[in-house]
Parts: structure tokens; sequence; C-alpha cells
């Protein structure tokens, strides 16, 4: 089954980290071993790239986090906690992370893919 569309349907056709419309992409988010069904979202171009971990962060648009770390999707919670923990330097990811409960099953899925 193809969950794109689906997807795209929760998403309203926008990325779920920052809310482009450009070049939507399903993100699979590993690692999948955790048996967690819901492991997929919709990304933009943009935060695909940076969404590598050997990418450089542009700041400016991880403000998006700001929003996005408030899903109620397990995986944009991740996603978004993860993109936080890298640029945790700054003050406004930490007080993010700080603010963030996520239980104990997705916390560690989360720190795996750091
Ligand atoms: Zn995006």
């Amino acid at each position: 089954m193809d969950i794109k569309p689906l997807l795209l349907q929760r998403s309203e056709n926008r990325c779920e980290l920052c809310e482009g419309d450009q070049g939507l992409e399903v993100y699979q988010i590993e690692p999948t071993e955790l048996a967690i069904s819901e492991c997929q979202m919709i990304s933009c171009q943009i935060c695909l790239e940076q969404l590598d971990k050997g990418a450089t962060l542009d700041e400016e648009h991880w403000k998006c986090l700001i929003q996005s770390s408030q899903s109620e999707y397990t995986s944009v919670q991740v996603v978004s906690w993860r993109q936080l923990s890298r640029l945790g330097h700054l003050d406004w990811s930490k007080e993010i992370l700080n603010t963030m409960e996520l239980d104990e099953l997705t916390l560690e899925w989360a720190s795996a893919g750091l």
C-alpha cells in the first residue's frame, strides 16, 4: 500500500515540520526495529536535505520546530526532538526540548536516531 496519499492528506499537502510545500516526500524515520507502526511523515525538500545527519542546519529555518514539536503525531515529534537536539546549543531550542513530554518508548526511539 502506498502510504504517501494518506500522509499527504493528514498533513494537508504541507511539510509536517515547516509547512513548506515544495518537493514533498515521505520521510522514513530510522530505526524502525522498535516496532512503532507510525514511522513516516511528510517532509519538504529543504527539511529533507537538513535531516541528513551530515548536513549543516539553517537555524532560522528550524524555528519551525517550535510548532512541529507540538504535533499530535509521534513521528513528527520524534523528528522534531532530534533536530532540536542537534540545535541543543541554542537557547530557544533547549527551551522547547525541556517542554516536550515524550513517553519512554518514544524517547528511546528518538535517541536511537541521533
Ligand atoms: Zn519542511
